[in-house]
């Protein structure tokens, strides 16, 4: 009899514990959404949310994007929303995208599908006519369920809310078959780590290393471009460092990035760039900007009687940043964003430095990038653990002292001289080249000394006097 109601009762509170977290995401659903999948339903079709954004309601996070999995052939979601289409790519691979009023929602017919040879996209897709088969061919048990709204259904059969309550990403099925089909997914269960803050499970992570170390080609086929989406994520993640700790500890970091080799031998180096990117704002230039700084370090260090030294180790690293950023077909203006504050950063930090000196840094390298390298000096101090008083007030003088210039537009860039350079070859006689660049360069300097000498008269009176003097 006590065993009967004690089984009574687990079953009571699972019950709870599941309507319950239905009943939080069901409002939680825009309506638009959910009208989508009433018309596919009205027309005796098969609908449900599915994939990260039903894992995000159950978790109280925004959804990113809305998909919808349904029976209906592509041919048939087209019929049921003629004038709602937006033109997309996807329909070959099933995938019609259906505008919810405002919100785009990617209706997928369910599908199996093969492995992804090329890399980019699956060899085949099957279409299917169950739900369970469609969620059988997506990676992790907490992007493997299907919600019903209408019906109040949820359909989990890798029990994916009972990974989400206890935090686990786990592929759906063996590890090693479905890292088999798509190399990426090895990547992408770091990423949801990362930005979900969640652990691996011990088994997928195993067979990670596996593959690193035993296959580590098959992550060449993957295309950069999905590469780098991930990376983006990861990076940008609540839980970055755990992510990247993974990546290292599996090898999949130096399979991606052959560039951080000799940084993942020296342990201490490899911590200190994932704890600054740690310590950075979660903006993704800045978050690479902080991974990459040091990347120069362990082929410019030398020792002497004095101690250890990285010698230009900035601009060793620029160059190992600018192979690796080019390899994952970043843009080359994000890539330049990156690459001026790893070249940078060891601007002199010194509460000492005058105004004239911190005006040319600004125009160095302007102003944008010159807040980002205070605050990648500041996680950089942040990250070491060293000297971290002064060097911290140091910087937050800096800031003050810089917003002040700014205020009184004493910070200036080359284009904001009040002469020109037709203006220098008039005075001077000059045909256009270089040298008209370096007597362009000449007053900038002389007028960051004292800005007030930005006035055109000034500057034609100095070139004039130059004139004299030659
Ligand atoms: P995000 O919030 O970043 O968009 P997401 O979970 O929606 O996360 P997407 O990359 O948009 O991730 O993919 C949508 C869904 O498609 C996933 O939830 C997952 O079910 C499935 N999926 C995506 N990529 C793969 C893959 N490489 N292998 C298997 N299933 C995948
Ligand atoms: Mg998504």
């Amino acid at each position: 009899m006590v065993m009967v109601s004690g089984n009574r009762h687990a079953r009571a509170r699972r019950f709870r514990e599941w309507s319950s977290g239905i009943n939080r995401v069901l409002p939680r659903i825009p309506g638009e959404v959910t009208s989508v999948i009433e018309e596919l339903k009205a027309r005796g079709f098969q609908a449900f949310l599915v994939g990260g954004a039903l894992r995000d309601l159950f978790l109280e996070r925004p959804p990113e994007d809305w998909d919808v999995a349904t029976d209906a052939l592509p041919d048939q979601v087209e019929e049921v929303f003629p004038d709602r289409l937006v033109v997309h790519t996807g329909k070959r691979f099933g995938t019609v995208r259906v505008l919810a009023g405002e919100i785009p929602v990617d209706v997928t017919t369910f599908r199996r599908e093969g492995a992804y040879t090329d890399g980019r996209r699956p060899d085949w897709v099957e279409f299917r006519e169950s739900v369970a088969d469609d969620l059988s061919r997506r990676d992790f048990t907490v992007n493997a369920m299907a919600l019903d709204p209408l019906a109040q259904k949820l359909v989990d059969p890798f029990r994916g809310r009972r990974d989400l309550r206890r935090r686990v990403i786990r592929t759906v099925g063996d590890p090693l078959s479905r890292f088999g089909e798509d190399a990426l997914r090895m990547l992408r269960f770091y990423r949801f780590q990362a930005v979900l803050d969640f652990r691996g499970e011990a088994e997928t992570e195993r067979a990670i290393a596996q593959v690193a170390a035993g296959d580590p080609s098959l992550l060449a086929k993957v295309s950069p471009e999905r590469i780098r989406e991930e990376l983006n994520k990861l990076l940008t993640g609540i839980a970055a460092g755990k992510g990247l700790r993974g990546l290292v500890r599996t090898g999949l970091l130096t399979i991606i990035a052959p560039e951080f080799a000799p940084v993942v031998k020296t342990p201490e180096l490899m911590e200190h760039l994932i704890a600054t990117v740690e310590a950075i704002k979660p903006e993704l230039h800045l978050r690479w900007a902080a991974f990459l700084h040091d990347l120069g370090k362990p082929a410019t260090r030398t020792q002497d009687g004095t101690g250890v030294h990285y010698f230009g180790h900035e601009q060793a690293g620029e160059k190992l940043a600018a192979v690796l950023l080019e390899r994952l077909r970043f843009s080359r203006a994000f890539a330049e964003k990156v690459l001026i504050l790893v070249r940078r950063h060891m601007f002199p930090c010194d509460p000492g430095m005058t105004d004239t000196a911190l005006r040319r840094l600004a125009a160095k390298v302007g102003q944008e990038a010159l807040f980002d390298l205070l605050e990648l000096r500041r996680a950089d101090i942040v990250a070491s653990g060293n000297h971290y008083h002064r060097a911290w007030r140091a910087l937050s003088g800096f800031a003050s002292r810089i917003q002040a210039l700014l205020r009184e537009e004493k910070v200036l860039t080359l284009t904001e001289l009040a002469v020109n350079g037709h203006d220098v070859m008039a005075v001077l006689g000059l045909a256009p080249g270089p040298e008209v660049g370096r007597i362009m360069q000449e007053l900038f300097y002389w007028v960051t000394e004292d800005p007030e000498r930005n006035t055109r008269e000034r500057l034609l009176r100095y070139l004039e006097e130059k004139k004299k003097k030659e």
